[in-house]
């Protein structure tokens, strides 16, 4: 008994529909356009008429064209197989089809419904279950892919059989479930859940209490991500937003990786294709698409497409967190998920928020964002999704809507600055600016001093003072000149630009420095802030001069691209020595 309806109206992507029967709000239903299915979404409904959003082209449609209403939301088919899967906003599989674009009123289905998995059982016949609770197991790659009791299951089944072990396709029975009326229920390795709503079954999801270590010395060291947390990089074009995200994408402590590149041009969205599937995982040595499920959007794709997108992505990685994984969300960009938005609200001629975005956009941001966690599951175990969006603030500005709603939204904020981009100082994080919240948790703090060392945060907030100091001055050496300012400014000015030089700024394309693990960037850290301890009471500005030449030699040797681990321990023993000459 589906609802139907009749087109009335049609403005781009709008579509008016005059319906028989019941509607609701973000209902799927299909426009049937001479024998073609066009997907729309309901987005709006007043009296008879509901106003949908088609999710691809409208071309050639016209008054009259009936539609049929599937009295669901969208959904993503969730099973094994989403890793080392591309798939659109909408779960068309992006490799079943030639090339990135699919034909109109062509939809793929995400999984390989003929593939046999490796199926193990783990809950027995007579075992009360509820929903997310794992029956049994198939391996996914290198990964443990738990088959769930659906997430939709509402209250306490009884397991009346499990399938044993063996290879099954997908759609295949794994289990039957008892209700509590005596009513049967079967399960797959395949189940659907609506995008936009989070997946439950956990018991809590306490405070953030560990970090996510991602290798990235600026992060990691200055301002760390809690496993389960979240962070935003705003960014100008070219700061190098995407080859942060990756690096973390690479190096970051998760299991599975959803990358969200969302509403990006064409061209950077097959640099993704061309680029990940080619990543080694430094942690096993695999592909790293092999835990990996991509999301792409490229701007030519119809709006609607693109506002799914980022819930798609958020809907596997929950998903992988129930089952006891680590999962990351990269979404970049979330302000091209911010302007489909922006293109539906005024489409609709809603009254208009700044710039244009819908007045909700702040709460929209916040609701994404508050999906991320680490949550306790019902047998005791932990799974995170950790969330970490970029933002392409037009112009550089960071006064603008998308950027302020994220600030509100995301716990850490890695600001980059073009001038550090400019100067090539990579990554061009913002030192001073960027922040991370979570170094206010006692539990993170508690952490950080047990994993890392006692005094580590004591150790990270002096090299913050006396970067933030170096700042003040060289703004003072740059107006007074270098003779016009008490020499201890420039001691303390080269004092922040070894920090910079050694902790701050890091090669993403050398194989050595690109991953720093968190014992080695507590060693770094402990040398560097030796150095910058030391009392080096120069009498002149000669006397000055000699180490800032040293220093300076170091430090072009140290330049970006050519940088290597072997020149960095000549740094610090250079380093070493000058120090032990001083004492
Ligand atoms: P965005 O996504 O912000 O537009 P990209 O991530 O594409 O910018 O970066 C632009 C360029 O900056 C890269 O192609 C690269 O040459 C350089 N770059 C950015 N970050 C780094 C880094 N950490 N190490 C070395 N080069 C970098
Ligand atoms: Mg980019």
């Amino acid at each position: 008994m589906k609802s139907t309806g009749v087109v009335t109206g049609i403005i781009a992507n709008l579509v008016t529909v005059e319906v028989t029967g019941h509607v609701s709000q973000n209902e799927i239903c299909y426009i049937d356009l001479d024998g073609t299915k066009l997907m729309a979404e309901v987005i709006k409904v007043t009296g008879k008429n509901a106003f949908v959003q088609v999710y691809e082209s409208t071309r050639g449609l016209k008054k009259g064209h009936t539609v049929e209403f599937e009295g669901h939301m969208l959904e993503v088919m969730l099973g094994p197989g989403l890793l080392s899967s591309s798939y659109d906003g909408l779960q068309n599989n992006l490799e079943t089809m030639e090339g990135v674009f699919l034909k109109r009123g062509e939809y793929t289905s995400p999984l390989d419904h003929d593939k046999k998995w490796e199926f193990t059982p783990v809950a027995a016949v007579g075992d009360k279950v509820t929903a997310a609770e794992w029956l049994g197991e198939v391996k996914e790659g290198w990964l443990p892919h738990k088959i769930m009791v659906p997430f939709s299951f509402k209250g306490e089944y009884t397991v009346k059989s499990i399938t044993a072990k063996g290879e099954y396709k997908i759609d295949e029975t794994m289990a039957v479930l008892v209700d509590t009326a005596g009513e049967e229920h079967i399960v797959t390795m395949v189940q659907k859940w609506p995008v936009k709503v989070a997946i439950g079954g956990f018991v809590e999801k306490p405070r953030p209490y560990k970090i996510m270590e991602t290798g990235v010395r600026c992060i990691d060291t200055f301002n760390p991500i809690a496993e389960g947390g979240t962070g935003f990089i705003p960014g100008p074009f070219g700061c190098g937003k995407t080859v942060l995200q990756h690096a973390i994408a690479k190096q970051g402590d998760a299991e599975v990786i959803v990358m969200a590149a969302c509403g990006e041009r064409a061209n950077e969205v097959v640099e993704i294709f061309t680029e990940f599937p080619e990543l080694v995982d430094p942690h096993t040595g695999r592909k790293l698409m092999e835990r990996t499920t991509i999301i792409c959007n490229t701007s030519n794709m119809p709006v609607a497409a693109r506002e799914a997108s980022v819930y798609t992505a958020m809907t596997i990685c929950e998903y992988y967190r129930a089952m006891g994984l680590k999962a990351l969300l990269l979404a970049d960009s979330t302000s091209r998920w911010a302007q489909a938005l922006r293109e539906m609200s005024n489409r609709l001629e809603e009254l208009p928020g700044a710039d244009a975005f819908p007045v909700d956009l702040s709460a929209i941001i916040s609701n994404f964002y508050a999906r991320a966690g680490i949550v306790k599951l019902k047998n005791g175990q932990t799974g995170s999704v950790t969330v970490i969006g970029t933002v392409s603030p037009a112009g550089g500005n960071l006064k603008e809507p998308v950027t302020e709603s994220t600030k509100k939204a995301a716990r850490c904020f890695y600001g980059l600055a073009q001038i550090r981009a400019d100067k090539k100082r990579y990554p061009a994080v913002d030192p001073i600016d960027s922040y991370s919240k979570y170094l206010e948790y006692d539990e993170i703090i508690d952490y950080l001093r047990e994993r890392v060392d006692k005094d580590w945060v004591e150790k990270v907030n002096r090299a913050k003072n006396i970067v933030r100091k170096g700042k003040e001055v060289s703004e003072q050496i740059n107006i007074l000149g270098d003779d016009g300012v008490p020499i201890s400014y420039h001691e303390q000015f080269w004092k922040s630009e070894l920090i910079d030089f050694i902790i701050l700024q890091q090669d993403a394309f050398d194989k050595i420095d690109s991953l720093t693990s968190i014992d080695r960037q507590e060693y770094m850290l402990t040398l560097v802030l030796r150095v910058c301890d030391a009392q080096f009471q120069f009498e002149s500005f000669e006397d000055c001069n000699k180490l800032y030449k040293e220093l300076i030699n170091i430090m072009k040797q140290m330049n970006y691209s050519e940088f290597k681990s072997e020149q960095f321990n000549k740094y610090l023993e250079q380093l070493n020595k000058i120090l032990s000459n001083d004492k």
